[in-house]
């Protein structure tokens, strides 16, 4: 259903030290939603992302998919659940082809259940991976390069593969950690596209972004932090003339 909350975090705090980092953040991405997490430097929203994903563990407050409170962070675990992301720092086999990256990301869906336990053979699992890992890249404008070395792609290219390994689970929601930044114009519109595709597929988006005209073309809903604390959310008008968040930008 479109209301479905496929990732809800509750109450979210995470403390560094003396260092509130996130204070009382909870928000909901529902399905067939862009959701983007804004706010300056230093924020929380890396923070947030990484709590949201399991990478770090709340001080208090719960992250929830498809309301199971996340307790392994494991990829396996993160597929299961039906959860793709990209990271800020491209994790790439440079040595391995486009394809194979990503029939590596759709390989994680295969243990994670169904599509493993279908298949007997081997090589017809092979197949399967490759035709996945094709569509992928037809997806993401990257048929092109498929072959090439990931090693030889370019910054934006390599942010376009992160986002189709991702896609290779089939997941129900993707986490997005500044998907835009080092696309090139083109690059950013042919992503924007995709990300409205899957919108309409039902896939539901969180994306940290720091170009605020991608962010703001794209997202149904804006989440701005401040300090770690949540100070403003709703759609892009309402955000662009909040005069909390304007005051936030302006370094008030
Ligand atoms: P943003 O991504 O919005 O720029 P971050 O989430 O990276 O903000 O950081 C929020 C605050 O938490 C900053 O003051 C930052 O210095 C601090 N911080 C982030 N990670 C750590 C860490 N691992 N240890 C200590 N302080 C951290
Ligand atoms: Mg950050």
């Amino acid at each position: 259903a479109k209301d479905t909350k496929l990732l809800e975090l509750r109450h979210l705090k995470k403390v560094f030290g003396g260092l509130i980092a996130v204070n009382d953040v909870t928000f909901a991405v529902p399905a067939g939603r862009i959701v983007g997490l804004i706010g300056p430097n230093g924020a929380g929203k890396s923070t947030t992302f990484n709590l949201a994903t399991g990478v770090l563990t709340p001080t208090s407050g719960e992250v929830c998919f498809c309301d199971e409170a996340l307790k392994t962070i494991s990829p396996q675990e993160m597929a299961r659940l039906g959860v793709g992301r990209s990271f800020q720092h491209p994790e790439i086999m440079t040595d391995m082809s486009v394809v194979e990256n990503v029939m590596l990301g759709a390989h994680l869906r295969g243990h994670a259940g169904a599509v493993k336990a279908m298949l007997g053979l081997d090589r017809k699992e092979e197949l399967v991976l490759h035709a996945i890992a094709w569509r992928m890249l037809q997806r993401t404008g990257l048929e092109k390069v498929a072959l090439s070395p990931a090693g030889t792609l370019s910054l934006g290219q390599l942010r376009l593969l992160e986002v189709a390994r991702a896609l290779a689970l089939d997941p129900l929601i993707v986490l997005l950690d500044e998907p835009a930044a080092g696309l090139r114009v083109c690059e950013k519109r042919e992503l924007a596209r995709l990300l409205r595709e899957l919108r309409q597929e039902g896939v539901a988006v969180l994306m940290v972004e720091h170009d605020m005209d991608f962010v703001m073309s794209l997202a149904d809903h804006l989440i701005v932090l401040d300090f770690g604390n949540q100070i403003a959310e709703g759609d892009a008008n309402g955000i662009r003339s909040n005069p909390r968040v304007l005051d936030a930008y302006l370094g008030g």
